[in-house]
């Protein structure tokens, strides 16, 4: 079942996606200090006439790391060649497209830390000294033959830059972090897509729908397509605030942009586990998900809006989430 607020990809939200990516650095909204500096970095790559240095962005899923790789690539008016980590097996597949690159282009690695470890040995010297090592032959009679390869930049997109192996962390020039974004700008993203969906909507529901997006543009991106089909079926097509507000609590979506598996999780600790500490593997197998699917895409919002807390002995719900269940807290 495809999770509505999970930032991830899932569904029909590539199709659409497409048409929704800012094209420029001017026209992508917040991350104004990913932006700044990258702002920097293309302008002295271009005067220099040089590629740019390679980049890795990091953040939860639906942040616009994708977008933001685009953009450089538009910005510095070279090509994009998209793949991901798991998508490359063997370094040949790897070595295929670095070969086919045209000088300064941009390769954009997703989920680069899923590479596997004899890929991610050739791309060392490949991001270093731009060339390949092959081998050549078998037992005495093979040999190392160094290829030059076109200068690139690669960019890399991983959920927590920490799942990265240093030497490959250390071989990025620049490492920026994407943040949450906040309700205003989340406002600013869906009340420009609503209008290349080409669809009525009052100021106030754009601010609904910010709130309850989890800082991610993707979410929020979903839940407008979602309120919009609400809108022409049950409305006249336009979206209101009692219209939107009704559609999200059809969805589930509750005020603060929880869901029942947040509610699940949350519930689990306090109900199981006296609010906690309790640990990730523990609180995974009593909620029926996996410890990484909870790290990556359920926890991180929950930590940002300080309803659940990382500490040595394991993860502990704070004060607000009895509050937000109407629920005494405990002595
Ligand atoms: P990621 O690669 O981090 O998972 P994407 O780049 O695929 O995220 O972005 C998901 C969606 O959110 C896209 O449809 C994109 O248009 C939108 N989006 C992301 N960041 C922005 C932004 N800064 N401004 C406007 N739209 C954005």
């Amino acid at each position: 079942e495809d999770r509505i607020l999970s930032g991830e990809q899932v569904g029909d939200d590539s199709s659409v996606e497409y048409s929704l990516r800012p094209q420029r650095l001017s026209q992508y909204i917040g991350q104004e200090k990913v932006k700044r500096n990258l702002e920097v970095f293309i302008e002295a790559a271009r005067m220099r006439n040089e590629p740019l240095d390679h980049v890795l962005l990091y953040g939860p899923p639906g942040l616009g790391k994708t977008t933001l790789s685009a953009i450089i690539a538009n910005e510095m008016e070279v090509n994009l060649r998209t793949t991901s980590g798991p998508a490359i097996e063997r370094p040949g597949d790897l070595a295929a497209i670095l070969t086919a690159l045209e000088p300064g282009d941009v390769l954009f690695i997703d989920e680069i830390h899923r590479l596997p470890r004899s890929v991610e040995e050739v791309l060392y010297p490949a991001m270093e000294d731009y060339c390949l090592d092959i081998v050549i032959g078998k037992g005495e009679t093979a040999r190392s033959v160094r290829l030059d390869l076109p200068p690139f930049t690669l960019v890399g997109a991983t959920t927590r830059a920490g799942l990265l192996t240093a030497p490959l962390r250390d071989r990025f020039g620049v490492l920026s972090r994407l943040e949450y974004y906040l309700e205003d700008e989340l406002q600013t993203i869906v009340m420009r897509t609503a209008d290349i969906f080409e669809v009525e909507m009052e100021e106030s529901a754009a601010v609904e729908l910010a709130r309850r997006s989890r800082g991610t543009p993707r979410i929020a991106n979903r839940l407008l397509k979602r309120v919009r089909d609400f809108a022409q079926v049950k409305g006249d097509g336009v979206i209101s605030l009692s219209l939107a507000s009704q559609a999200l609590e059809m969805m589930q979506v509750d005020p603060l942009g929880l869901d029942h598996i947040d509610h699940k999780l949350l519930l689990a600790i306090i109900e199981k586990f006296r609010g906690g500490p309790v640990g990730l593997d523990t609180i995974a197998a009593t909620i029926g998900e996996e410890s990484h699917t909870i790290e990556d895409v359920y926890e991180p919002y929950l930590l940002q809006i300080g309803f659940l807390q990382r500490t040595p002995r394991g993860r502990m719900v704070t004060h607000q989430v009895y509050h937000h269940f109407n629920l005494e807290v405990p002595e």
